[in-house]
């Protein structure tokens, strides 16, 4: 099972694929996490990749997918994956394309009002870092950790206007792929922005039937 998860931020892309990835047994595979441990492996990829990260550059198509085709060979893909802020552009799609087959591309689709609440509202406590949010779990006492008393701070890029413009950066990234895979009838949406078990459900009714 072939997929590709897809979402803005905040829209619980993470909670998601925690799931998808226990039911269907298949590895979540992130570039992050990829290009880390092909550099720290110290293959011929991972190391061109390093020098072009410490000179502040952007790490080439090229590089990046054979970085997945290496990592897509390994044993526990057999049965498939789960993507997560993979492909980025459309000459990252097509690259794909040659050497895997994406069986369904999955976008939690929320309102940008939502997002926002969700980023926005998010609390942490500065000593134990435990979450909060404003809108949906609070603190008992406002800005004051339940547990240990310290005080309840917002991350500096949560804010209003940082998270307008992640929002822009993601939509102006995602909408070329959409439309690619659009074309390949494979794209699919899915309301990020209700219940987290009925967005669940609903994706579950979608791959099952790739089993
Ligand atoms: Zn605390």
């Amino acid at each position: 099972m072939n997929v590709i998860l897809m979402g803005a931020p905040g829209a619980g892309k993470g909670t998601q694929a925690k799931e998808i990835v226990k039911r269907y047994n298949i590895p979540h595979i992130s570039t992050g996490d990829i290009l880390r441990a092909e550099v720290k492996k110290g293959t011929n990829l991972g190391n061109q990749a390093q020098k072009i990260m410490e000179s502040g550059g952007l790490v080439s198509d090229e590089i990046i997918l054979g970085i997945i085709k290496n990592r897509l060979s390994e044993n526990d893909c057999k049965k498939g994956y789960l993507f997560d802020g993979f492909p980025r552009t459309r000459i990252q799609a097509e690259g794909l394309a040659e050497f895997s087959k994406v069986e369904s591309v999955i976008f939690l689709k929320c309102d940008d009002e939502v997002v926002i609440k969700r980023l926005s509202g998010r609390r942490a406590c500065s000593k134990c870092g435990k979450d909060y949010n404003i809108y949906f779990r609070s603190s008992k006492k406002d800005g004051i950790c339940d547990d240990d008393g310290a005080a309840v701070v917002q991350r500096a890029d949560d804010n209003e206007t940082t998270i307008r413009n992640r929002l822009k950066v993601f939509y102006d990234t995602f909408t070329p792929l959409m439309q690619y895979y659009n074309e390949n009838k494979i794209f699919h949406e899915i309301r990020g922005d209700g219940e987290q078990q009925d967005t669940l459900k609903n994706i579950f009714a979608l791959l099952d039937p790739l089993r």
